[in-house]
């Protein structure tokens, strides 16, 4: 199987990262966690399905894809030690100062691809703040979720296990250990409980994962098959890249595409907003 294409900007020379960021005037950022998966997963399981979609939805648009770092809001998983967590300002001022660097290198959208639940409203304020200190427009991605609503059923939405271990075999199969699983939590228990977080309408804040697995992690990870996992990463970047590009095209047709100056100068947008 194939790895996923390589498209890290910190693996590239200056002069590629330059060409390919101006060209496309876009750049794919990379949010994920560093948090206990029990013993079959990684403990970047969530940076490695990030870079995983994040290299593919870059490949697709012929550009870069730009990590935070590893490391995202996950303080809930503290409990189990190797787990590492950022503070919510910390994680907001790294993307608003990466972001401010892709404007210097002529970048304009911003798709940020996240595969972690602790991330979501950091990530959203920090693009609320990148986009008004700097024009760009950023739409934010939430690839596991995305995952999830394709295949309900083989893609579960639990902690560890299948669709996260399909994710991280789509990126390196050898960073999963079926073998050296932990004990699960009681999966029925550990839906109902998980299942509360992620009300839209009135729901818990996550201070301990505890509450959801006892044991840290449930689901049915053997269920995860390295050739579907490959095929559902890829039909995951497709999505991301549809809506994105199609999100992208009604802001700027409707004149509220980005407003990013080059080099202090006369701004460069496409929209009505930038004559
Ligand atoms: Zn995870």
């Amino acid at each position: 199987m194939p790895r996923h294409p390589d498209r890290q900007l910190e693996r590239m020379s200056q002069p590629v990262a330059a060409r390919l960021l101006s060209a496309s005037r876009t750049a794919v950022l990379v949010a994920g966690s560093v948090e206990q998966h029990g013993g079959h997963l990684p403990l970047g399981t969530d940076a490695f399905a990030a870079m995983s979609i994040a290299e593919r939805v870059a490949e697709r648009l012929d550009t870069a894809a730009v990590s935070l770092g590893p490391v995202g809001v996950a303080h809930y998983h503290l409990g189990w030690a190797g787990t590492l967590s950022l503070r919510p300002d910390t994680m907001r001022a790294v993307l608003v100062d990466v972001a401010e660097s892709l404007t210097r290198a002529g970048v304009e959208r911003v798709i940020v691809v996240n595969w972690h639940e602790g991330n979501s409203s950091t990530l959203r304020g920090a693009a609320d703040e990148a986009q008004r200190r700097f024009g760009l427009r950023i739409v934010v991605a939430e690839t596991h979720v995305i995952t999830h609503g394709k295949h309900p059923e083989e893609m579960e939405f639990t902690h560890a296990g299948s669709m996260e271990t399909a994710a991280v075999l789509a990126y390196e199969p050898g960073l999963v250990h079926l073998e050296h699983a932990t004990e699960a939590s009681d999966r029925a228990a550990g839906e109902v409980a998980h299942g509360l977080y992620r009300r839209p309408d009135v729901y818990p804040v996550m201070a301990d994962f505890h509450v959801v697995a006892p044991t840290g992690w449930y689901g049915r990870p053997e269920l995860a098959d390295a050739g579907r996992a490959e095929q559902i990463a890829e039909e995951v970047a497709d999505y991301v890249v549809a809506r994105a590009t199609e999100i992208f095209a009604a802001l700027e047709a409707s004149g509220h595409g980005p407003t990013v100056p080059m080099n202090g100068g006369e701004p460069v947008g496409h929209g009505a907003r930038a004559q």
